[in-house]
C-alpha cells in the first residue's frame, strides 16, 4: 500500500489552482455525498478566485442531493471529447477508471483521495488515508487559496464529511473532522437541516424497499453477517429505484449483534455490485480488494464479476474472516 502523501503535496495544488484558470472536476460514478460536496465546495472556491470550472460525473447523484446548491452545474457524460482546461482536478477515485468518464487521460491531472490504493495517476497527487472524507481535504486546499468559508462552501465540505463518516459513526473520525465541521457551522451551516436532509428525505417506494429488504434479510455467522439482495423485482413491487437504495446498507448495523453487512445489488445488466460495511475493526476493504475493488475500513465494494450464486458463498466466507480478525481488536 502506497504511503500517506505530505502536506507538501497540498502546497503543490495551491500553485497549480493559482497559476492556472481553466478547470474540470470530476469524481467517482455513482456519485455519493463526499464526491457531491467535495466537487461543488471545490468549484465554489475557484469561482470565488475568478477561475472557470465545469463539473462533469458519469452519473447523476441520488435525488435527495439534488437540492444542494450548485447542483444544476454538474453535467452528466460518459465523455469529455475536448476538454479545453488547464486542469482537472480528480476526487475521491483510487484510478482515473473510477471517474468512468473518458477522455480525461493526458491532463495535468490534480488527484485528490483518500482511499487506500490509490494509483498515484496524476500531475499532483495528494492522498491522505487518515482522511474521514475527501472534504476534509478540500478543506485544507481552500483554506490555502484564502477563499472564506462561504455558506456554500461550508454547505458542501460538512455534507462530505456528514455521508462519508456514515453520520460520525466510522472510526475515522479525528479532531480535525469536527474542527471542520465546526467551522462549517460557524459558517451558516445547521446540523439539524442537514441530518433531515440528507437522511430523512425518503420517499415512501423507499420506506417500502427497506421493509422488503430485511425481509429477505439472512443473518450468518451467529448473527454478526447480515446479508442483503437487491434485484429489479423488489425496485418494482416496492416502487422505488437504484437512486433510493443509498444508506441501506446502513440499516443492519443497527442490530448490537451485527458486525458486519455485505450487500449484493443485481442490476437490470445481470451485473452484481457488492457493498460492505463494518464496525469498528472489521475490515471490508480488504474483501473489497481481493476482488479488485476498494474503499475503506468500515465501508468498502467492488463489481462481481459472475453471478451472485457463483460468487456469495466465498464472499461470505471472506467476510466471516474478516469480522473474526476485527473482533480481536475492538476498543472497550
Ligand atoms: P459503496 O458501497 O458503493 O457505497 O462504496 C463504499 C466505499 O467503497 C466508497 O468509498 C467507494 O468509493 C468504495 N468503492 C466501491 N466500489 C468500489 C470499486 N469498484 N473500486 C474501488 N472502490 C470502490
Ligand atoms: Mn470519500
Amino acid at each position: 500500500m502506497n504511503q500517506t502523501t505530505t502536506s507538501s503535496e497540498l502546497g503543490q495544488i495551491r500553485e497549480a489552482i493559482l497559476s492556472r484558470q481553466r478547470f474540470l472536476i470530476t469524481s467517482h460514478a455513482r456519485p455519493d455525498g463526499d464526491s457531491i460536496g467535495s466537487q461543488l465546495a471545490m468549484a465554489f472556491a475557484l469561482d470565488a478566485l475568478g477561475k472557470s470550472v465545469r463539473i462533469v460525473n458519469a452519473d447523476s447523484a441520488p435525488e435527495h442531493y439534488q437540492e444542494f446548491p450548485g447542483m444544476e452545474r454538474i453535467e452528466i457524460a460518459p465523455r469529455v471529447d475536448h476538454p479545453d482546461v488547464d486542469a482537472v482536478i480528480v476526487m475521491e477515485c483510487s484510478d482515473l477508471s473510477r471517474t468512468g468518464v473518458a477522455g480525461l487521460e493526458g491532463q495535468f491531472i490534480i488527484n485528490v483521495d483518500h482511499h487506500a490504493g490509490n494509483r498515484m495517476y496524476g500531475a499532483i497527487n495528494w492522498y491522505d488515508l487518515s482522511a474521514a472524507a475527501c472534504g476534509e481535504m478540500v478543506f485544507d486546499v481552500i483554506a490555502s487559496l484564502g477563499v472564506p468559508l462561504t455558506p456554500e462552501i461550508a454547505t458542501h465540505i460538512y455534507l462530505a464529511i456528514l455521508t462519508d463518516t456514515g453520520s460520525f459513526h466510522h472510526s475515522n473520525i479525528t479532531p480535525r473532522t469536527f474542527e471542520i465541521c465546526r467551522q462549517c457551522v460557524d459558517a451558516g451551516v445547521n446540523p439539524a437541516v442537514m441530518a433531515r436532509r440528507v437522511f430523512d428525505s425518503n420517499s415512501f417506494g423507499k420506506l417500502k424497499l427497506i421493509g422488503a429488504l430485511l425481509d429477505d434479510m439472512e443473518l450468518v455467522d451467529e448473527g454478526r453477517l447480515a446479508v442483503l439482495h437487491l434485484d429489479e423485482e423488489m425496485l418494482r413491487e416496492t416502487g422505488s429505484t437504484h437512486n433510493d437504495t443509498e444508506g441501506l446498507i446502513n440499516l443492519p448495523l443497527t442490530a448490537r449483534e451485527i458486525q458486519a453487512v455485505v450487500f449484493f445489488k443485481i442490476g437490470a445488466d445481470g451485473v452484481v455490485r457488492v457493498s460492505m460495511r463494518s464496525k469498528y475493526d472489521v475490515d471490508v476493504r480488504q474483501v473489497a480488494a481481493a476482488y479488485g475493488g476498494g474503499g475503506h475500513k468500515n465501508a468498502a465494494g467492488f463489481t462481481a464479476s459472475g453471478k451472485v450464486a457463483d460468487v456469495k458463498d466465498e464472499i461470505i466466507g471472506r467476510m466471516v474472516a474478516a469480522i473474526a480478525a476485527g473482533l480481536q481488536s475492538r476498543p472497550a
